[in-house]
């Protein structure tokens, strides 16, 4: 098959394929496109079956990040990278600055941050090597304490506000008291958002495959633990997906009892057609970009070097107003929601009228 022919090849402007036999790096680096800035997105290190799968991954990640840093007026443009590997046995230190020269080959057009199967301490050895790598800096909190670099805090805030956006719309309520949320993953961002839930008064339900965390979630927050099959059909007035991509297809959505999806998960539908179900079936959904910009809104403030901590929490309120843009033009239009994040972003990218100045350090 030509490359260009690949079901998920969307114009990317650059797609490099990085390899070192010394340290066993093989990662693949998509850049979509750079109207808005250097391509920014985060480096996932993962034990994908097949090249293939890895590259499918990394072109829609990129895609994906053009659209969510359009969608959030930010500076910059949508790249990801993929490192092919299992991070718990392959991630050395050698290997991170290997990928790390691979970085310092691209010049600054793409910059990376932390995803599934990397840190901030990698972030860290990466810039070791390279100037090209964000989200690893302590920054100051809203409350003048020290915060990591990690952006997953913030991709918990906007997940919450989106949530808030979901319930005014769709069940026209102003509080989230009394309803309950199902959390699917409940990892760096899914356990974060849990505990903002939990302290409005909702009723968590969730599944994991990590016994830990969800022994955790029961003892701490109250939560009802389902299995990993039955968080569909559990009973819920949100669904919120913040593990894998793809949760959201033609199968789950039959068992769904939630009339709301809105989570962290990038990628959460499987298909575009699957976005025009949901609409058919009047569940509101959050669009996956749009809803978890959080974190790149975040890193982003990092990399332009004027981190307050105030304006990143302004910008990601911004989230709870794109949202209902979006779910009102999504009634009155009666177009998906999916189908009209992409145009509002494209509409964004052309525009080019981000809010925030970018300096790209040296
Ligand atoms: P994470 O790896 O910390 O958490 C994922 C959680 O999902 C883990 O607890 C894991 O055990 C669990 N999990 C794995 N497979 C599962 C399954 N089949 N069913 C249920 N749970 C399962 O990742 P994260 O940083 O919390 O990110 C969660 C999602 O949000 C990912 O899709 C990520 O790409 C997306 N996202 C994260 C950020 C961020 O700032 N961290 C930003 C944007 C998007």
């Amino acid at each position: 098959m030509s490359f260009f022919d690949h079901k998920d090849f969307d114009n990317h402007e650059q797609v490099t394929f990085f390899t070192d036999p010394k340290t066993g790096l093989k990662a693949i680096i998509a850049i979509h496109n750079t109207t808005l800035g250097p391509s920014l997105g985060g480096t996932r290190f993962y034990p994908y079956a097949s090249d293939e799968d890895a590259l499918t991954d990394v072109l829609r990640l990129s895609r994906g990040m053009t659209y969510k840093s359009a969608m959030a007026r930010l500076p910059l443009g949508g790249g990801k990278s993929v490192i092919i590997g299992n991070p718990k046995t392959d991630k050395t230190p050698e290997l991170l600055r290997s990928f790390a020269q691979s970085l310092n080959r691209l010049g600054g057009r793409y910059i990376a941050a932390e995803d599934s199967g990397t840190s901030v301490a990698d972030m860290k050895i990466i810039h070791e090597t390279s100037n090209h790598v964000s989200g690893y800096h302590e920054k100051k909190d809203a409350h003048g304490g020290n915060k990591s670099g990690d952006p997953s805090p913030a991709t918990a805030y906007g997940c919450y506000l989106g949530i808030k956006a979901a319930v005014k719309h769709r069940l026209n309520l102003d509080t989230l008291k009394g309803l309950t949320v199902g959390i699917q993953g409940l990892g760096n961002v899914g356990y974060r958002l849990a505990e903002m839930l939990a302290k409005d008064g909702v009723k968590i339900v969730a599944c994991d495959i990590n016994d830990e965390a969800l022994s955790k979630a029961e003892a701490e927050l109250g939560a009802t633990i389902v299995s990993l099959e039955d968080i569909y059909s559990a009973e819920m007035d949100v669904f919120a997906p913040c593990a894998l991509g793809a949760s959201v297809n033609l199968a789950t959505v039959d068992k769904l009892t939630a009339s709301i999806i809105a989570g962290s998960a990038n990628n959460q539908l499987d298909t575009l057609s699957t976005g025009e179900l949901l609409h058919a079936r009047n569940i509101c959904y959050a669009p996956d970009y749009v809803i978890n910009a959080g974190g790149i809104i975040d890193v982003c403030y990092e990399q332009i070097g004027q981190y307050d901590p105030a304006a990143v929490n302004k910008h990601i309120e911004g989230i709870y107003d794109t949202l209902m843009e979006i779910f009102q033009r999504s009634a009155a239009d009666n177009i998906p929601a999916s189908h009209l994040a992409d145009t509002i972003a494209r509409e964004r990218l052309a525009e080019k009228h981000p809010v925030v100045e970018f300096k790209q350090t040296a």
